[in-house]
């Protein structure tokens, strides 16, 4: 928010294949990400320029090789989210939605899902449970409020002050 390049704002983010924790979180705090474990790397940099993407890549040679890269040095995932998200503040680029809007499993958007489906597809003690439930037109994944979405919540919270914090 409140980023004046406009030219960056809701941009693709590409990870290549060693990032696929990485990708998944970013998509749950919104951002458009493409990621397959099978894309080879020149793949992923003539995907990359088509979309003038970002390339977020653990591979140190790859990211020489297209100039929207970023290089991801470490190893652990959570290191790993607070160096993107910084990155990506950094250089103006804003997730497509807000915080758990799209589905983790293959980067598509969420809608609310008719209750009436859940109760014919799923187990009566979930149905009853929760009032909102959420799925996946792409895949088909069905999401709900439940306690793992509560601390998934949580985590993410935590991660934005730290990103933020670091940046004040
Ligand atoms: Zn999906």
């Amino acid at each position: 928010m409140g980023s004046s390049r406009q030219s960056a704002h809701k941009k693709l983010i590409i990870c290549d294949c060693m990032l696929g924790k990485l990708a998944k979180i970013l998509r749950v705090l919104g951002y458009n990400v493409y990621y397959n474990p099978k894309a080879a790397d020149d793949y992923l940099i003539s995907l990359s320029r088509r979309h003038d993407a970002i390339l977020l890549t653990r591979d140190k040679e790859l990211s020489k090789l297209y100039e929207r890269s970023i290089y991801v040095r470490d190893h652990e995932v959570n290191k790993q989210v607070i160096f993107v998200l910084r990155a990506l503040k950094d250089i103006g680029v804003e997730p497509l939605t807000g915080v758990l809007e799209i589905c983790p499993e293959c980067g598509t958007p969420i809608v609310e899902c008719d209750r009436e489906y859940i109760k014919g597809n799923y187990h009566e003690s979930t149905y009853c449970a929760y009032d909102v439930f959420y799925y996946c037109p792409n895949c088909g994944k069905v999401y709900w409020e439940g306690y793992q979405y509560k601390s998934l919540r949580k985590t993410i919270e935590e991660i934005k002050d730290n990103v933020n914090g670091l940046n004040a």
